[in-house]
């Protein structure tokens, strides 16, 4: 149950903004999902929708927008998209690196009504 206490912690952080802008109706919310979250889209959806029943979140839609995962060489500092494994760099070949993004879910934005 992965997807349902991520969903539970960004309606908890969406809630909390919510208050504090005095935010009337929210019409939806877009997540922001890394490819390596490990996180399934139709469980989220299905999670949020079963949270969304009641409160300042109720009728939100869920956009989902996947956030393909970048690495940076641990060699020559390069920035790039692995596509597929084993991850090597294109500029240097080398196989060490760290990933500096695709690995996390957060809201990107919400569509409020004030
Ligand atoms: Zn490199």
């Amino acid at each position: 149950m992965h997807e349902t206490a991520l969903i539970q912690n960004l309606i908890v952080v969406a809630q909390k903004t919510l208050e504090e802008h005095n935010v009337k109706r929210v019409n939806s919310v877009t997540l922001s999902v890394g490819k390596l979250s490990n996180a399934m889209p139709d469980a989220l959806s299905f999670a949020f929708e079963a949270m969304t029943q009641r409160g300042s979140l109720k009728g939100a839609k869920l956009i989902m927008k996947e956030i393909p995962v970048t690495v940076c060489c641990l060699d020559c500092g390069a920035e790039y998209n692995p596509l597929n494994f084993p991850i090597i760099c294109p500029k240097c070949n080398s196989i060490y690196y760290k990933i500096t993004q695709g690995e996390d879910i957060f809201i990107e934005s919400l569509d409020c009504e004030f």
